[in-house]
This record gives C-alpha cells, structure tokens and sequence, in this order.
C-alpha cells in the first residue's frame, strides 16, 4: 500500500530557544508547498493530549522569523511519561486527522517522540531545538549560536566592572550536562577559566583558573561555570574558592533564563530554516524516527535513539585553546 501523509502536526516541547518560530515558519511553509495540511499543536505533547491543535496557514507563519521563544508554546508534560498520556495523544492524533509529527525539542522531547513512535507507529522527524548544543549526530541544535553570543556580551559587560576590582567574577552558563556553551562562551568572551563537568575535577580546574589570573599577575578575573559542573553550581564554586584562597573575594552571576532568549541570530535562523524544510522532505522520503542533523554544513539524517544516547564530546582543540589563550 502507497503511504501518503496528507497531514501533519507540529509541535515546541522542553526548554525554549530562540530560532524554534523560523522552524515553526519552514516546516509550515515546506509542507503546504508539498501540498500536506499542517495543524499547529501548542505547549508540545501537553497540546496533544489537551486536543490544543489548530491548523495553520502560510500567514500564521508571517513576521516570526526574527522572534524568540515559540508562538506555539512549550511545556513539560509529566502525563506524556504515563502510557494513558500517550493514548489520549494517539486518540488525539487520529481525531484530527494527523498522520507523522513533527518535534522540535530537546533530548528529553526526542525520547517521549521515541516512545510514542514505537508503542503507536506514528512517523515522527525530530528537529533540534535547544541552547545546550547537547544532541549527538549534529553539529549545532537551533538556538545554541543566539545563547552563546547572548552569554559572550554579557560577559563583555561585566569585564568592565571586573577589571575595576581585585576580584574573582564567577558566571554560571546553563547546559543541562554539556559544557559546549560554557567552553565555547569562554572562549569568545577571552574568559581565564571555563569550569565544565567533562573536564577534570572541580577543585583542579578551581586552582587552574586562580593560576591563571596569576601569572598574568591581574587583579581580576572570570572564570565561567557550567550550572551543572558541580552541585550548587557557581555559587558551590565560590564557597570551594574562598576557602581554599582566602585572599580572593569572589561575585557570582548567574545569568539564568536570558540565555534562552532574544532574537536569534543569523546563523540559527538559517539552521532553523534548511531543517524545517529538511524534516518535510524526509517524510516524503519516507524517513521516520530520525532528527535533522548538520554535519559540515550538510544536512543528515540521524536515528533518534542515537542522537539521544550516543554522547557528543568537548573538542579537544578547543579545551586546548582555553588553556593556551588564558595564559
Ligand atoms: P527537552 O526536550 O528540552 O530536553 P524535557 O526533558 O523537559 O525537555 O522533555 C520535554 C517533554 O518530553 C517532557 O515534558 C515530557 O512530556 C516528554 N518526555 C521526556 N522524557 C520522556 C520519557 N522518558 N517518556 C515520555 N515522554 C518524555
């Protein structure tokens, strides 16, 4: 039998970022062109189980590409975890007529995506939508280049009133159990540490950082903290610091949830919108269970439960450039 998909649902789910409207926008458009109904699903799988679905025209996509957050909305679902959950979202589902699902999200949204592909065999394509850059299988998820420059100016702005005073300005960057946006911060801002739960212990990489400033014999300097890296984050990182150096007095910043937004940059808006098209045209190609991926600027295919699973690693040049460029 022909497999045709006349329909399809797109949904935002997890942690927001900035760039998910111009994949909102590209799938959209995408799909009408290829002739395929599309209906809007808001606050991800909690949407599909509410039936808070609504079908979208080329217009409701209209002005959205320079927005951040997602006109759709996010939400987490604890009652998607629940197999009763993901009934109602398959009743749902066939209510409204939708045959494949279109995800953007985070790891966390691919493994309920997962699941629900394989309890109710619905075609699914996932679309990387998250600031961690934390998803194996593609060089960059959708948002990460907008949180990175968002953290890198802030950093620029607080080395003003750093070099103004004898201190040591602790920044904790968010990442969920990746360090990419801590590293790759660190290195653009010219921080003198990067504090990130791949690399060495706490302690080390503590006594590294104060060495820096050291040698360089400066009066300040910024060392930045994967929120992760160590329980308590930034500010456990302080406490181990002042302890262990008396002689240095210590800032927290925590820069929180503005790393998530703003509008996004060039880069992630163009990223957002070859994969929207992508994920359209790998339901025609029959595709299903994978996430679009960019891999040296191609776009692939990547199985969801390796993109989940398999762990995506600190390039080791770079790790190298933080400590020769802080010297
Ligand atoms: P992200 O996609 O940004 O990683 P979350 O981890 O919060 O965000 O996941 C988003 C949503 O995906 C959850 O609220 C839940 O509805 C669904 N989800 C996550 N893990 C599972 C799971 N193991 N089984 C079913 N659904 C899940």
């Amino acid at each position: 039998m022909e497999y045709k998909i006349n329909c399809i649902g797109v949904f935002t789910s997890g942690g927001d970022a900035p760039g998910m409207n111009a994949a909102i926008r590209a799938v959209t458009r995408a799909a009408i062109s290829n002739g395929i109904k599309v209906k809007a699903i808001y606050r991800g799988y909690k949407g599909l189980i509410d039936d808070d679905i609504r079908e979208f025209t080329t217009q409701d996509v209209s002005g959205i590409v320079q927005r951040g957050g997602t006109i759709i909305k996010s939400a987490r679902c604890m009652e998607f975890k629940m197999p009763e959950g993901r009934k109602l979202a398959y009743e749902n589902m066939v209510k409204e007529g939708i045959d494949a699902l279109i995800a953007i999200g985070g790891d966390g949204t691919f493994t309920g995506a997962r699941l629900f592909a394989q309890e109710y065999n619905v075609p699914i394509i996932g679309i990387p939508g998250t600031i961690d850059n934390d998803l194996w299988g593609t060089d960059a998820t959708i948002g990460y280049d907008t949180a990175l420059n968002t953290i890198m100016h802030c950093v620029d702005m607080l080395r003003d009133t750093a070099t103004s005073h004898e201190r040591v300005f602790l920044v904790e960057v968010m990442g969920r159990d990746a360090g990419f946006l801590t590293l790759n911060a660190a290195i653009a801002a010219g921080a003198e540490a990067a504090i990130i739960p791949e690399r060495a212990t706490i302690l080390e990489q503590i006594e590294e950082a104060i060495g820096q400033g050291r040698r360089k014999s400066k009066n300040s300097s910024i060392v930045l903290v994967q929120e992760h890296a160590i329980d308590g984050g930034a500010q456990a990182v302080a406490k181990m610091m002042e302890e262990a150096h008396p002689e240095y007095s210590t800032r927290v910043t925590i820069l929180g949830h503005l790393q998530r937004g703003g509008s996004p940059t060039a880069n992630d808006r163009i990223l957002a919108s070859r994969m929207g098209i992508a994920a359209i045209q790998a339901l025609l190609e029959e595709q299903r269970n994978v996430m679009i991926g960019v891999q040296n600027d191609a776009i692939v295919y990547v199985p969801l439960t390796k993109a989940i699973h398999e762990k995506k690693d600190i390039k080791a040049d770079k790790w190298a450039a933080m400590q020769i460029l802080s010297i």
